[in-house]
């Protein structure tokens, strides 16, 4: 008995780590929050979490490339051709299944409907912003100028300047009078203007170049750069082989980090729970609108995926999720998908034994674009406004919402909050109005965490998946190879 309670903790010792500091981080924030730190004084607390983000942020890129090429050109164009079907088969049903489960909880529960007298206008709508210009800046970022400039910067939309610039300095500036009445129908007033005027500093590098990487735009170049390199046979040799060795180098690093990132998430977890806001104050429809966001996400999470995984693969989902904890866990921690995607190939790799075939080509480009999580979280939030705004929508309107929610999320990159930002297609879809945004921004940096959680396991689920359904492919590589594993 003890030495297989010893292997176990041998086996699981990450995991354990992992999982302790999300709780220690927890505990350590409730009790340090009485103590009323400054901003300054939570900045430096949480100095250790900003530096697991940076590391891991510093990873993706390289990560992001590297495997791709290697994963696409170690495919013939038929496996990957399949393979890439089949990937984003399951990210659009899965994504409109999420976008499906958030309509039903919001239609159901209703957390914007109450308060009929003091209906909010819509009068504020900014005509300027369209949806046309979402969905041409999404296929922008597909096809950078320059794919140096791609690595820092996204193409820099039209509709975040607008609302993250414009439209709060507005809402501010009028806040007194007419904003009052709707602010106080969705939670204290004075907390969420509070939270605006906090929020604007963080939002606007958003659309600026300090974080911005198109991983979009570099995703679809690194696919067709493996492609051809794949083609070229044996005169490809030497590219492949680099970026092989670099794949492999970035993944030892990545070893390395991941005795790190339990005192990173711990600091991350504890520094957001000291600086939030009262939550007692974010009551009345705020508040049934988080409990319908986080209700949608549990039953895609725990029940839709696994059924749909454990349908196809016939394997144990949950035994898979067990697999995934730590990436799970860093997508908490880090809101931010890209940001978690070097665990998530760990977990997925070493712990799962998902063929690295299968994650190199699958997991960059579901980081990038599937997205349930976001997706259910953007429909219930429109649909919400609506409700907040006493206007019915009819079918139309409400496929309208899961159509755009969908591509809001795809547009959305997998970084903090971005999710929030793509909103702006999704309401200005069905004549919302965008400055109403900010009635949720309060509570968006918990959303985003449980949102962010739910897209890595899509992804990570989504990995499994296509390995599944793509094994004869890769047993026919093999023997073409004549090697089990992908040439390292
Ligand atoms: N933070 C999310 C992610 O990285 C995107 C979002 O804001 O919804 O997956």
């Amino acid at each position: 008995k003890v030495r297989m309670c010893k292997s176990f903790l041998r086996r699981n010792t990450f995991v354990l780590f992992t999982v302790a500091a999300v709780v220690v981080g927890i505990v350590l924030g409730f009790v340090l929050r009485p103590h009323n730190l400054s901003l300054r004084e939570v900045k430096y607390f949480s100095f250790p979490g900003e530096l697991l983000m940076r590391m891991l942020q510093m990873l993706v890129l390289p990560l992001i490339v590297s495997s791709l090429v290697t994963g696409i050109s170690s495919l013939d164009s038929r496996a990957s051709g399949k393979m890439g079907a089949r990937a984003i088969i399951y990210y659009m049903v899965t994504t409109f299944i999420a976008v499906f489960i958030g309509i039903v909880m919001v239609i159901i529960i209703k957390p914007g409907k109450g308060n009929r007298d003091n209906p909010m206008s819509s009068s504020g709508s900014i005509e300027s912003v369209q949806a046309a210009d979402a969905f041409l800046d999404l296929i922008r970022n597909m096809f950078p100028p320059n794919l140096v400039e791609a690595c820092f910067k996204q193409y820099k939309t039209l509709y975040k300047k607008t609302v993250f610039t414009k439209d709060i300095t507005v809402l501010i500036n009028a806040s007194h009078d007419t904003n009052a009445t709707k602010f106080s129908q969705v939670g204290n007033y004075s907390t969420v203007l509070q939270t605006i005027q906090e929020t604007v500093e963080e939002m606007i590098p958003v659309s600026g170049s300090s974080n911005g990487v198109n991983a979009l735009g570099l995703v679809v170049f690194s696919m067709f750069f493996g492609l051809v390199i794949g083609n070229m046979k044996q005169q490809g040799q030497p590219l492949k082989e680099f970026f092989d060795c670099l794949n492999d180098a970035i993944m030892r690093l990545v070893a390395i980090l991941i005795w790190y990132a339990p005192i990173g998430i711990l600091f991350l977890i504890a520094g957001k729970i000291i600086e939030m806001k009262d939550l007692a104050q974010v009551g009345g429809q705020l508040g049934m609108y988080t409990v319908c966001v986080i209700i949608g996400l549990l039953i895609h999470g725990l029940f839709i995926l696994p059924l749909l995984f454990f349908l196809i693969t016939r394997r144990n989902p949950y035994t898979f999720i067990g697999g995934l904890i730590q990436a799970l866990v860093t997508a908490l921690g880090t809101s931010s998908s890209s940001a978690t995607l070097p665990i998530t190939f760990r977990c997925l790799e070493e712990n799962n034994h998902v063929d690295k075939r299968v994650t190199r080509f699958v997991l960059p480009v579901g980081a990038t674009i599937n997205m349930d999580g976001t997706a259910l979280y953007e429909a219930v939030a429109a649909i919400f406004i609506a409700q907040v705004n006493s206007m019915d929508l009819n079918f139309g309107q409400i496929l309208t919402i899961s159509i755009t929610a969908t591509a809001a999320s795809i547009g959305a990159a997998g970084i903090p909050q971005a999710g929030l930002v793509t909103m702006v297609i999704v309401l200005t879809s069905v004549g919302l109005p965008t400055e109403d945004i900010t009635l949720i921004i309060a509570v968006d940096w918990f959303l985003d965490r449980l949102r962010t959680t739910t897209n890595v396991l899509g992804d990570s689920l989504g990995a499994g998946i296509v390995e599944h359904l793509s094994r004869q492919e890769l047993q026919k590589l093999d023997t073409d190879t004549g090697n089990s594993e992908t040439e390292e």
